[in-house]
């Protein structure tokens, strides 16, 4: 399982197409991208390969930022609903997630009572949870911070606002994930094997830290929103 994220200048379907095949080696069972572009979210998700994917992307659409995955189920059989990218019931939030969500059951009885759910994943609480908290706060990392807050379990964590065409929100709990850092693009991977293609700059994301990944720079805070300083390291090619 695995997640690649781009956000730039250039098209953003070969890059992550390409970062999941890096990743393919931690096993998967299906895949899918989100791409954001003026024309909204295109999602496209498979049961199987990387391959499948590639043939099932729809070459027209052009998206300078997107989210990537493949999915080793661990709640709901391997299928097309199930895969990631997932979705809120409004469609605005758009979200990968590797790990396991173990108080989804409970988040979704104290919070999630009167929401249609339309995957067995414990990964839909996780934006079905953030597109609530938006209700409440009207601010998107505001209500991711406090999403991610309530969150009991281990994930790694990318997502776009189909509202905000600057941003992929992203964080970590106890599964990989890192930062990566280019001239005027930044990505996000579980690997950076994944991405060394585009950069070999890479910064460390802690537990429970959020990051926004904007084009241009990279934000990392606290749970509470306190903005940290991080420098990057030079990721080393093993031949
Ligand atoms: N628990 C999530 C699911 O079953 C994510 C699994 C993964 O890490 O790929 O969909």
């Amino acid at each position: 399982c695995g997640i690649v994220g781009y956000i730039g200048n250039k098209d953003s379907k070969g890059i992550l197409l390409n970062g999941l095949e890096k990743l393919e080696y931690r096993g998967y069972d299906s895949a899918g991208i989100a791409t954001l572009n003026e024309d909204g979210v295109k999602l496209t998700k498979v049961k199987g390969r990387i391959a499948v994917l590639r043939e099932s992307v729809d070459e027209s659409v052009q998206a300078t930022m997107g989210i990537g995955h493949t999915r080793w189920a661990t709640h709901g059989v391997p299928s097309v609903m199930n895969a990631h990218p997932h979705q809120a019931t409004s469609g605005r939030f758009t979200l990968v997630h590797n790990g396991v969500i173990e108080n989804y059951q409970d988040l979704k009885k104290e919070y999630l009572s009167d929401v249609a759910f339309v995957s067995e994943t414990d990964t839909e609480v996780i934006v079905q949870l953030i597109e609530k908290l938006y209700d409440r706060y009207q601010d998107t990392a505001e209500a991711f911070r406090q999403a991610m807050g309530l969150l009991k379990g281990s994930y790694a964590i990318a997502m776009i606002d189909a509202e905000d065409h600057d941003t992929l929100y992203v964080s970590k709990n106890k599964s990989p994930l890192l930062v990566g850092l280019g001239e005027g693009f930044n990505v996000v991977a579980s690997d950076a094997m994944a991405t060394l293609k585009e950069t070999d700059q890479y910064l460390e994301i802690y537990d429970k830290e959020i990051v926004l990944v904007n084009r241009s720079f990279v934000e990392v805070q606290t749970l509470n929103g306190t903005v940290v300083d991080r420098k990057p390291y030079t990721a080393k090619i093993d031949a």
